[in-house]
């Protein structure tokens, strides 16, 4: 499965935070399935339709992120 990409800066890694403000680093897939990097994190309580990129200062929904085709 491969991992959705920034539109802007093209990289895999992206945040979500929840309303303490924590953040927490997921990677999204070609299903649209926001998932934890590391396994053992709990997505609960974190607003997944909003990403923030790593990399950048993109953010969005995950639907607006590109697959790894070369644009
Ligand atoms: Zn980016």
């Amino acid at each position: 499965m491969r991992n959705l990409n920034c539109p802007q800066c093209g990289i895999s890694r992206f945040y979500v935070k929840n309303e303490s403000g924590e953040s927490l680093l997921v990677t999204v897939n070609e299903k649209l399935k926001v998932l934890p990097v590391h396994e053992e994190d709990s997505l609960t309580g974190f607003d997944l339709t909003l990403l923030f990129c790593l990399g950048c200062s993109w953010q969005g929904p995950s639907q607006s992120l590109r697959n790894g085709s070369p644009s």
